[in-house]
């Protein structure tokens, strides 16, 4: 193998074949820029319907004048020829997976402006080569396409000073992952949110982030748990970005592991708003919210047909750890099914609430508690006992109000299920 790109361009390239194979080398070529001519005894693949192909028999007289040929027809007296004859009309040749008939490899690549990774196996496996760069590309940020191209402009101008461009170069290659770990187990976590754990270099951990999610970071993470715990210090939102912007600008690969999905009261505004001002790149991953998964543990369907025109989400706990309920007036005739989070230390305030606004307590509610846990539990009652099923129950949980909760008696559900009348 060998380790010095060549730049080849712009060379002349010659295709032989049209077929599957064929249309997936074109498309490598289309990238390099390099003049591509492509020739075949027949089109058998439809990339080709809208290009420029000659359709002819192989003949020596068609490689004049190419510096690169390509050898897709899956002939094999034909790559021995065009090995053989090379010399007589200097070109340089790869029979497409014979690599002891190949002067070049295709690699795979990832790009960023100017900026090419390329990763071969020699032949060996491309299948390997393109995990390998799709595990590159996943934290290789977008933003060093711009920076390259500020670097170039003065390097022709003669401006090429290493240290003064060290640290944007550096805070460039950093990227912050606000990644949604689901609300507890790995089988809850996407494939993307799994890759993307495994190449961190620092991670900043949510309390509701499941333990064997934990697991799968690398060794050499750096693991920071930012949540509140007895006794320990408990990070303020400004240390946490000023946590994210330190190791981002560092170079490194920040997650910041979130429980459920970022986007349901997960503070993603606050984080990523911050970071992009700071020119950080950012990337938000989903993940299986609470909301969903709870309902899905317990039976209850929180969009029945004829039963709930939808679901509104809504927290007990906002900023400054008040204690809201503005949302009970939704219960009020309402045709919706209300999931409630951060609602289980509140349980007789609630049920107190919706005695003052007048709402019937005779609405079904469910407490569903350790979502996704090894202990799931479902405690159904109704809106007027609220207190009572929270002690049943243990944090963190959510809080199903509605009609169709009690629909759920008809469903599967996981774990234990409490009623209480
Ligand atoms: N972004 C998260 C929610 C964060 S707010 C999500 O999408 O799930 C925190 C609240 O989510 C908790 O108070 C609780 O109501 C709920 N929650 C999160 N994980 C939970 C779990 N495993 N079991 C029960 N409730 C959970």
């Amino acid at each position: 193998m060998n380790p010095l790109p060549l730049a080849l361009t712009p060379k002349k390239i010659l295709l032989i074949g049209a077929g599957k194979v064929a249309a997936q080398k074109a498309r490598a070529i289309l990238e390099s820029d390099c003049p591509l001519f492509i020739l075949a005894k027949e089109v058998r693949d439809d990339y080709f319907l809208d290009k420029e192909v000659k359709l002819a028999p192989f003949s020596p007289q068609e490689l004049e004048g190419f510096d690169l040929i390509i050898d897709a027809t899956g002939d094999e007296a034909l790559g021995r020829w065009l090995w053989e004859h090379k010399k007589e009309y200097r070109y340089w040749l790869n029979v497409v997976d014979v690599p002891a008939l190949c002067d070049f490899y295709f690699s795979a690549t990832v790009r960023r402006g100017d900026l090419c990774v390329s990763v071969s196996s020699g032949g060996a496996s491309p299948t390997l080569a393109q995990g390998v760069r799709d595990k590159i590309a996943r934290f290789l940020p977008s933003l060093l396409a711009p920076l390259l191209n500020r670097l170039k402009e003065e390097r022709q101008k003669g401006r090429i000073d290493p240290k003064s461009a060290l640290p944007s170069i550096q805070k460039a290659l950093g990227k912050v992952f606000l990644i949604g770990c689901g609300p507890h187990s790995v089988g809850n976590l996407t494939l993307k949110a799994l890759e993307t754990i495994e190449i961190l270099d620092v991670a900043l951990i949510d309390a509701l982030v499941g333990e064997e999610i934990l697991n799968l970071l690398s060794p050499q993470c750096l693991q920071i748990s930012v949540s509140k715990q007895k006794g320990c210090h408990s990070y303020t939102q400004e240390e946490i970005n000023g946590l994210m912007l330190r190791y981002a600008k560092e170079g490194l690969n920040v997650g910041r592991l979130k429980g459920g999905d970022p986007m349901v009261f997960g503070r993603v505004a606050e984080e990523a708003g911050f970071l992009m001002e700071q020119g950080i790149e950012v990337e938000l991953l989903s993940g299986v919210t609470s909301f969903l998964a709870g309902c899905l543990q317990s039976g209850i369907t929180p969009t029945l047909r004829g039963v709930s025109a939808g679901a509104l989400v809504v927290s007990a706990h906002l900023k400054e750890s008040r204690f809201h309920d503005e949302w009970l007036a939704w219960l009020k005739d309402s045709p919706y099914t209300l999931v409630v989070l951060m609602a289980h230390s509140f349980a007789r305030e609630i049920t107190l609430g919706a005695k003052n606004r007048g709402v019937p307590l005779t609405i079904p509610a469910a407490f569903v508690s350790k979502i996704d846990s090894p202990s799931p539990k479902s405690v159904i009652g109704n809106l007027g006992c609220l207190e009572e099923m929270a002690k049943e129950c243990e944090k963190p949980a959510i809080l199903v109000i509605g009609e169709a909760v009690k629909e759920s008696l008809r469903m599967p559900y996981v774990g234990e299920r409490v009623i209480l009348e």
